[in-house]
């Protein structure tokens, strides 16, 4: 086959653009992405072989190598994965089919100056393209594991890539990069120094449970011995997750957690689990810092990675987790497990019930321990994620005073700070028997409510409500420390029931005297009401319109219509 010119696709085209003409000072990150491919692929072989033990492929010795040549400016990054076929590498590194990316340029687009743009690209990870941040020219040269021929890609980066079969290459894919002119005025960026590569290897991959080798320095000169000099290792491979909290740093965690959850920021906690008895795992667990832009679309990748024994085995393990957890990453370890299991057998295993019910329990206790400790921190956690936790109380009966203890809601009590449960029961009046809320759009559309009137005026703290689930998860707990629920929208709420001006006979008379409007408003409004009634609850508003009790409130029917029920 002769050799193919591809376009890029435009958002492939802007990224590219992006990275050749960054400015972005860590530059360094690039390896990370290279090693963190060459790592997926391998642990995609090992995984391959094990399904389907007639692949044609070498899992002997699977590693990942570095390779630097001085003279010629290159630096090779190699691995003897599954490698990819001619097609996939047009789709996989031809287009952007990543959803983290197309959020990055989304916001690209968005960013107003370069400097923006720059800082954007420490908050995504971008993969394979930031090759281009420091090569002027990358050559992607591969065989997918039990094919026989090969596939090279080559591209500068702007505008147009090239394709063609190759015969005779090894399993697995080699990234090389032409490095762009050495910059005397900057020894710190020089990709060809191996003590250079050895110490971003080691900040940033050493973790990474294949080995990453690189040729000892010299080697790569055409030597006279004939016995090629042993490769040393770069990473230590040990598992963060096996070792004791004094041995890691808080670095070597959050690098971890970079890796496998695709973000370059910090996560904002990490959570260590370390079970003994008959059924052993370790769990790393990270609560990230920001909640990523597809939580709560139907293709969101949920849970965390399975390993049993140190061996990967899955990805995005959604039996771990309880889905109002979803946006937990991290690594769980267990002993006793077969690396054949599948995703259908780990939802019905007990053991692994087991450890999603001791998994929630740890995690829902560090958001408490941060609510205590760290308020700030504890702010920024239930701002990203308040909203996904809150569907654990409607899921979730077994951890629902767990997590009515990490909630908090806006309230009248204060404009900006948020109340919990707890303390608005400890601000409730001596008379008063229920918790009131109110659910709307947005909080001043609740605050200019004609429900709100009465409360108002009677000085009765309202929780204001504003996300759809929280119609459902209200309904659903009822009460908190015996005390109702109640939506001051629904039903029938006689806030004068104990004031002793209001007696029955008064009102008994009003309802005589205003028998012949009410009974006329009824006639007319027929069609939309079942009735119209005398209220204690407005003071400014002539009539507002109540659901009963028992009723879907406007927004919980919105929310049903949107999820097509
Ligand atoms: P991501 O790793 O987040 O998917 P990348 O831009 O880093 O995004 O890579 C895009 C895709 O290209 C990967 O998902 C993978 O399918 C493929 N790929 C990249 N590098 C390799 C490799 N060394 N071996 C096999 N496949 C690779
Ligand atoms: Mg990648």
């Amino acid at each position: 086959m002769p050799t193919e010119t591809f376009e890029f696709q435009v958002e492939a085209r802007q990224l590219l653009q992006l990275m050749i003409h960054s400015v972005y000072s860590n530059k360094d990150v690039f390896l990370r992405e290279l090693v963190s491919n060459a790592s997926d692929a391998l642990d995609k072989l090992r995984l391959g072989k094990l399904r389907e033990d007639s692949l044609d492929a070498d899992v002997s010795d699977l590693h990942i190598r570095i390779d630097v040549d001085k003279d010629a400016r290159t630096l090779t990054v190699r691995d003897n994965g599954i490698g990819m076929s001619y097609d996939e590498v047009g789709q996989l590194i031809g287009t952007i089919a990543n959803s983290g990316t197309a959020k990055f340029l989304q916001e690209l687009r968005e960013a107003k100056d370069a400097a923006g743009a720059e800082g954007l690209i420490g908050q995504f990870g971008v993969g394979f393209y930031s090759g281009f941040m420091v090569a002027d020219e990358v050559t992607l040269v591969t065989r997918r594991a039990g094919e026989s021929r090969g596939t090279r890609w080559s591209s500068r980066g702007e505008g147009t890539y090239t394709l063609e079969t190759v015969d005779d290459v090894p399993q697995g894919t080699s990234v090389t990069l032409h490095l762009k002119p050495a910059d005397p005025e900057n020894q710190l960026h020089d990709y060809t120094s191996p003590w250079k590569i050895r110490e971003i290897i080691k900040r940033y991959s050493d973790f990474v449970t294949w080995p990453i080798r690189m040729a000892p320095e010299g080697s790569d000169t055409a030597g006279e011995s004939d016995e090629a000099p042993e490769p040393e290792t770069l990473n230590s491979m040990k598992a963060l997750w096996a070792r004791s909290r004094e041995e890691v740093s808080d670095e070597e965690y959050h690098e971890l957690y970079k890796h496998i959850g695709h973000d370059w920021r910090d996560p904002l906690e990490t959570i260590r689990l370390q079970a003994e008895g008959t059924f052993e795992y370790q769990a790393l667990l990270f609560i990230p810092a920001h909640a990523p832009h597809d939580l709560f679309t139907r293709d969101f990748t949920r849970g965390v990675q399975l390993y049993a024994k140190r061996v990967f085995i899955m990805d995005d393990c959604e039996a771990l987790l309880p889905p109002y957890l979803r946006f937990v990453k991290g690594v769980v370890d267990a002993a006793d497990l077969s690396l054949n299991v599948s995703r259908e057998i780990l939802q019905q295993d007990r053991h692994i019930e087991m450890m999603r019910r001791r998994l929630t329990k740890k995690v829902l206790s560090t958001v408490k321990d941060m609510m205590t400790k760290d308020k700030d921190r504890y702010a920024t956690f239930w701002r990203e994620f308040g909203t996904v936790l809150k569907e654990g109380l409607v899921t979730d009966s077994e951890s629902r005073e767990a997590i009515l203890a990490v909630a908090s809601f806006a309230s009248t009590h204060h404009d900006t700070e948020p109340t919990t449960l707890k303390q608005y029961v400890e601000r409730m009046k001596d008379d008063q028997d229920d918790i009131y809320y109110l659910t709307g759009e947005s909080r001043q559309s609740i605050e200019n409510s004609p429900h709100m009137e009465a409360f108002r005026d009677r000085g009765i703290e309202v929780l204001l409500l504003t996300d759809p689930v929280d119609e459902v998860w209200a309904d659903a707990v009822g009460e908190f420390e015996g005390k109702k629920l109640r939506s001051v929208a629904k039903g029938q709420i006689d806030l004068d029931a104990k004031d002793d001006d209001a007696s029955d006979e008064e009102r008994q008379g009003q309802s005589e005297e205003y028998a012949g409007l009410l009974g006329w408003m009824g006639e007319q409004l027929d069609e939309d009401i079942k009735e119209v009634r005398l209220s204690s609850r407005l003071t400014v508003s002539p009539a507002c319109v109540v659901s009963d009790a028992q009723d879907l409130t406007p927004a919980l029917e919105n929310m049903y219509r949107a999820m097509g029920q």
